[in-house]
C-alpha cells in the first residue's frame, strides 16, 4: 500500500495542480463522458491508458471477463451503469472490451480451477456461449494461448449480443442514439483490433478511417416503414 499512498500525495501535489481548472469544471458541471467502456477488471488493462482519455471523458464498468449479464428483472451493478450511462448521461457508444491473456476465460476454460471460486464460476457462465462457439468452430488441434484468446474475442461479441438484451440499450439502437462496440487489447503488444459487425470479424484499426462499428442503431425512420410495411400486409 505504500507505492499507492505515495502515488496519492504526488497526484495530489504534482498532477492535480495542473489540471485542476479541468476537474473544477468537471464539478462544477457534472460529466458528458463520450463512451461507456465494459472492460477487464485486470490490472493491465487501463481503459483510460490505452484510449489516452481524461477525467470526465470516458464512463468505465469494470469485471471480470469484462462480462454484461442479459437483461434481468434482478438488480446488478453492470445493468444498472449501462442504464444510467444511456438514459441519464445520453452516452451514444458502448465498448466492451476484452483482452489477451485472461484469466476469466482460462477459467471458463478450466472449470476444474474454478472450484474455490463458486462466485466467480457462477459469473463466468455468462460467457459460456463463446466456450462452446470455440469448441464447435475452431480448429481442434489450437494452442492453449491461441484457444484463450479465440475465447476472449467470441465472448466479445457474447457480451454484445446480451447488450441488446437490455431494454435502455435496445431503444436508442432503435432510434439510432447509440452505437455497439467492440474491442480487444493485446497487452503484449499494446494493439487494438475492434470488431466489424458487417463482416463479422475483428480488424486493425487503420488511421484516418473511421472505426469498424459492431452494431450500429437503425434509425427511427427505417424502424417506422417497417412497421408499416407489416401493417399494411
Ligand atoms: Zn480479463
Amino acid at each position: 500500500m505504500a507505492n499507492l499512498s505515495k502515488g496519492i500525495s504526488h497526484f495530489r501535489g504534482s498532477v492535480f495542480p495542473e489540471h485542476s481548472a479541468l476537474y473544477r469544471k468537471l464539478a462544477r458541471e457534472g460529466q458528458q463522458p463520450q463512451a461507456l467502456m465494459i472492460s477487464c477488471a485486470d490490472s493491465r488493462v487501463m481503459p483510460e491508458t490505452i484510449t489516452q482519455s481524461g477525467p470526465g471523458e470516458l464512463f468505465v464498468c469494470r469485471n471480470a471477463g469484462n462480462i454484461v449479464p442479459p437483461f434481468q428483472t434482478a438488480n446488478g451493478g453492470v445493468s444498472s451503469a449501462i442504464e444510467y450511462a444511456v438514459v441519464a448521461l445520453g452516452i451514444s457508444d458502448v465498448i466492451v472490451c476484452g483482452h489477451s491473456d485472461c484469466g476469466a476465460m482460462k477459467g471458463l476454460c478450466h472449470p476444474e480451477l474454478l472450484g474455490p471460486m463458486p462466485n466467480v464460476a457462477a459469473w463466468l457462465k455468462h460467457s459460456h456461449a463463446a466456450y462452446s462457439i470455440v469448441c464447435e468452430a475452431y480448429p481442434t488441434n489450437l494452442g492453449e494461448k491461441d484457444r484463450i484468446r479465440a475465447v476472449a474475442m467470441e465472448n466479445v461479441v457474447v457480451q454484445l449480443d446480451h447488450l441488446r438484451t437490455h431494454p435502455s440499450v435496445a431503444a436508442k439502437l432503435a432510434t439510432n442514439e447509440v452505437s455497439l462496440h467492440g474491442w480487444f487489447f493485446d497487452i503484449e503488444t499494446g494493439s487494438v483490433l475492434v470488431y466489424d459487425g458487417a463482416a463479422s470479424r475483428f480488424t486493425e484499426i487503420e488511421d484516418g478511417k473511421p472505426l469498424p462499428v459492431a452494431v450500429s442503431g437503425r434509425g427511427v425512420t427505417q424502424v417506422i416503414e417497417a412497421f408499416n410495411t407489416i401493417a399494411a400486409e
